[in-house]
């Protein structure tokens, strides 16, 4: 047990996904909430409810969103310095597409030092170019519930509607080819900073690109080692029978 009265495992923690836009991290977070009963926070649905509003600021917004360009370093902390700030006691917090930036790495850290949490643990899902720009054309969320399907790996049993509640699915306005190449480069520009910044630390690269399950199951084995019996894959058994051979 710690001074707060957690076990090891059990003490609140902040999981973080770092990958570009399509590489599964709404996917990964909203599953790994619901299996670990841990709230989830997306930068990138909480900046869409504020850009709906009327306002000038919801405005500026809406401009930035439509044109795959990231919001302001100073918005997006303050956002997730209060919602830590709120949710953190009961038990941590999973982020999905936060930080993006090495500054807000370094708002995390300073929020986190604050809270007098651990560092992150920090899931890179790493997906091929190729992939990512089938996966967003074919996106699809729900409406009301959020969702996320995908017309060719994930299509809803109910056609366009949601299983979960009926809802309508739809596709984001920046899901569009143009948007997304504007997206992707925004990513490509920032993630080798955060790479670096994150490679010390509780750093897990996890290949993405396999099917959606198979990537769950590895960040439930990070997450909860010696809970779940690992498969190893054909080529992980291959090598250890050629060690044992050798051995
Ligand atoms: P992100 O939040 O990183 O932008 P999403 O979780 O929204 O990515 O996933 C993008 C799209 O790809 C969605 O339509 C989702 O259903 C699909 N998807 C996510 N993970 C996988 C996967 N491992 N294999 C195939 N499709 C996936
Ligand atoms: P996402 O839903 O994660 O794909 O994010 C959608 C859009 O929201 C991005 O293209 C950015 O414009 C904005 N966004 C989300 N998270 C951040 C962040 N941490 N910093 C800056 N902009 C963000």
């Amino acid at each position: 047990m710690t001074s707060r009265g957690h076990s090891a495992e059990s003490r609140p923690r902040v999981i973080l996904f770092l990958g570009a836009p399509g590489s599964g991290k709404g996917t990964q977070s909203s599953w790994l909430a619901s299996k670990l009963g841990m709230p989830c926070l997306s930068t990138g649905d909480m900046l869409r409810a504020e850009a709906v509003r009327k306002t000038p600021a919801g405005r500026k917004l809406r401009r930035i969103l439509a044109s795959g360009a990231l919001a302001g370093d100073e918005v997006v902390c303050d956002a997730v310095k209060s919602r830590l700030e709120r949710e953190l006691p009961n038990g941590g917090l999973i982020l999905d597409g936060f930080p993006r930036t090495l500054k807000q790495a370094e708002c995390l850290d300073s929020i986190l030092r604050g809270l007098r949490m651990p560092q992150p643990t920090v899931l890179h899902l790493d997906v091929s170019l190729e992939r990512l720009l089938k996966r967003l054309t074919a996106r699809r969320h729900c409406a009301s519930c959020g969702a996320i399907y995908n017309v060719l790996t994930r299509p809803s049993s109910l056609g366009t509607r949601c299983e979960n509640d009926d809802g309508t699915l739809l596709q984001r306005e920046d899901d569009s080819e143009g948007v997304i190449l504007r997206r992707l480069e925004a990513f490509d520009l920032s993630c080798a900073p955060l790479l670096d910044y994150y490679s010390h630390g509780d750093y897990h690269w996890i290949d993405g690109d396999r099917p959606a399950e198979v990537v769950s199951r590895e960040l439930l084995s990070i997450l909860k080692p010696g809970k779940i019996k690992s498969r190893k894959t054909k080529s992980e058994k291959g090598e250890s029978e050629k060690t044992q051979a050798a051995a």
